[in-house]
């Protein structure tokens, strides 16, 4: 919708400095109108935005600002000394659906309303002094920053900034941004390196604050909060918090070779480190960074773009350890990876970094919420077995209203109320288109607007058509489009084109008002194998099409389970679209074959001297019809298995 004209520049959650280093900006003004994201984004704005007062309510997580703030009685609800940061995730991810909508809309009204009085709360419940935790304020913990590995003090406290640059960015006004710079300038004013003659020298056992800081430098321009992040981030790694590898302390992150420890702290620290390298310059971090970053790509990461091997203390596993059916990957390790990796896109300028960003984007962290918008994964596994017993809970494989520790569902509704900020950028001399979706993206060249629209029906179909709606006259530039990483084949304008060795083409020209360009991406089904070391999978594939994860549930499957089937990989796989299921999927059909065991046959091993690979006396029967869905929309029908990786015969 249109906005006033006197409304600022829109922009998103990360705007960088004037004098960022940075290859890439994010575009200005992105707007996403039309196919899969628009709608995804519409149900996150009908109905998972406006649930979030409700279900915060249902929590306690408001009871307790109340209490803090001495204007209701009773007891503390919820068990965890976070309880703040879900309301202001929701706040954030409210402000930004607040920017898409026309704020004297009866929607746009109505949002504002809550997020007003929510923010109130928040405002009451703040210290003279600026501290604001709802857990310590009422006498939970022996008081404020006493317990730096658990307390997430300044794990809300970054929420609470990224909440507020989100609302001055949404409204134009200061209120929360206030409460936020308080807050900000309490731990600026007692945390700081040995001899800085602040108390104490620490750091939270969660990081968030940093990235919120550098944010919030961003925002205010005040070089401060953006030497507090990096203190924050260069203290680590020296046994402040004993050393513990869950806690991002068991080394300098300067000196880390990859990801390690809790799955979520440590890709938000690591999202801290690529944003002050580019607002600093600081080589060494950027460098530390890549270096992380590859080697989570090539060792730590799922199918899915799913992170954190381990349910046990959520974090990373080893290298290669990517269980499935025990495959962790949190939600909100899905939306900090791409958080992460797309400032590394900005970074760099490299379209390594939104390869990934769209693989977990459509497979690991889409699948974190059910299509209606109302039931929530906390983890993502890639396989539930036939027969599967679920305790029930947050770490359940079933979806769920709401989680006691509910970090993920305000996770996802920040990230799709904002992902348009996500998909394009501009280096000066042209724009780049990062992700496929139909909306429209403002560039510059030497100092000119370009302004491109993209209609497409992707991941469907292949074909992107890109407009070219304002350029500067008589004047080239270049309009980069990224060839996905799983791509082989494509067409520009009809004409068979190389893949570029670095995922960009470039179309550098005199461009006219009204020119398109269509690129055709081949969309064939394909088969996938993981690296052999990867032992969970080995011997398995893995159906995809496009940027899509495709799995298998039982429910297309009667007669039998889905541990039973082996895949043909001499049939050919077929695609059909269904406007009927899921709310519309192309599925991908395949051939297989089930195996049955005889009773009698009862031990699992053999000797290798037995014969065939097949360790058990199976008889196998088919061919059995395969319909494979993707993997974003399980768990949306009955309860039932669930697999990614099938065996072949
Ligand atoms: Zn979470």
């Amino acid at each position: 919708m249109p906005r006033t004209p006197a409304a600022p520049p829109r922009t998103g959650p990360v705007r960088l400095g004037p004098h960022a280093r940075a290859a890439l900006r994010p575009a200005a003004e992105p707007a996403v109108a039309a196919g899969f994201w628009a709608a995804r984004q519409e149900v996150n704005a009908r109905v998972g935005i406006p649930q979030g007062p409700f279900l915060l309510e249902s929590a306690g997580n408001l009871h307790d600002l109340r209490l803090a703030a001495g204007t209701a009685a009773g007891e503390y609800r919820g068990e965890y000394p976070f309880m703040d940061s879900d309301v202001y995730k929701w706040l954030e991810a409210a402000c930004w659906q607040l920017a898409r909508l026309h704020p004297d809309g009866p929607e746009g009204r109505r949002l504002a309303d809550d997020v007003e009085r929510i923010a109130g709360l928040v405002a009451a419940a703040q210290r003279e002094d600026g501290y604001l935790n709802s857990w310590f304020q009422v006498g939970k913990g022996r008081g404020p920053y006493s317990d730096l590995r658990w307390g997430h003090e300044l794990y809300c406290a970054g929420h609470l900034i990224q909440a507020a640059v989100a609302h001055r960015r949404a409204t134009g006004r200061d209120r929360l941004l206030e409460v936020a710079r308080r807050f900000a300038d309490h731990i600026d004013a007692q945390f700081g390196p040995p001899g800085s003659g602040r108390p104490i020298d620490g750091i939270d056992g969660h990081p968030q604050v940093e990235t919120a800081l550098v944010e919030l430098y961003r925002e205010t321009g005040e070089r401060r909060y953006l030497d507090l992040a990096g203190y924050f981030v260069d203290r680590r790694g020296h046994g402040l918090l004993g050393g513990e590898v869950y806690c991002q302390d068991r080394v300098p992150l300067r000196q880390a070779l990859n990801v390690e420890g809790h799955a979520v702290r440590q890709l938000y620290l690591l999202a801290a480190a690529a944003d002050l390298a580019a607002e600093t310059g600081d080589g060494e971090l950027a460098e530390a960074a890549e270096r992380i970053w590859s080697a989570m790509a090539a060792t730590k990461t799922h199918l899915t773009g799913g992170v954190g091997a381990h349910h046990d203390r959520e974090e990373f596993g080893d290298p290669y350890e990517l269980p499935t059916e025990r495959a962790y990957c949190e939600t909100c390790g899905a939306v900090a990876s791409i958080q992460w990796s797309w400032r590394m896109a900005l970074l760099t300028g490299e379209a390594k970094y939104s390869d990934l960003v769209e693989r977990t984007l459509f497979n690991g962290f889409l699948a974190g919420v059910s299509l209606d918008g109302e039931r929530w994964l906390y983890v993502n596994p890639l396989q539930v077995r036939d027969g599967h017993t679920d305790p029930g809970g947050d770490k359940s494989a079933r979806r769920t209203r709401w989680f006691r520790c509910a970090c993920c569902p305000p996770n996802v509704m920040r990230l799709l109320a904002s992902l348009e900020h996500y998909l394009a950028s501009t280096d000066g001399q042209g724009l780049q288109l990062h992700q496929y979706a139909g909306g429209t993206f403002r560039g510059e060249a030497a100092g000119e607007s370009i302004v491109v629209s993209a209609h497409t029906d992707y991941p469907w179909d292949g074909r992107i058509a890109i407009t070219v709606d304002e350029t500067p006259a008589g004047r080239p530039w270049t309009l980069s489009l990224r060839i996905p990483q799983w791509c082989t084949g494509f067409t520009v304008d009809d004409e068979a084109s190389a893949r570029p060795r670095d995922g960009w083409l470039r179309l550098t020209r005199v461009w006219t008002p009204g020119e398109r360009v269509v690129l055709e991406l081949e969309m064939e089904p394909r088969l996938t194998r993981a690296d052999p070391r990867a032992d969970a999978v080995r011997g398995a594939v893995a159906i995809e099409r496009g940027p899509l994860v495709y799995c298998l549930e039982q429910i297309d499957h009667p007669g039998g389970g889905l541990d039973d089937i082996v895949l043909d990989t001499a049939q050919p796989l077929t695609v059909k679209h269904r406007p009927d299921l899921l709310g519309g999927v192309t599925t991908v059909l395949a051939t297989g074959h089930r195996r049955a065991v005889p009773a009698e046959d009862w031990w699992p091993y053999r000797p290798v001297s037995a014969g065939p690979s097949d360790t058990r006396r199976a008889v196998v029967s088919g061919p059995v019809e395969l319909t494979a869905i993707p993997y974003y929309a399980w768990a949306n029908r009955e309860d039932g298995s669930m697999r990614v990786w099938l065996p072949t015969s």
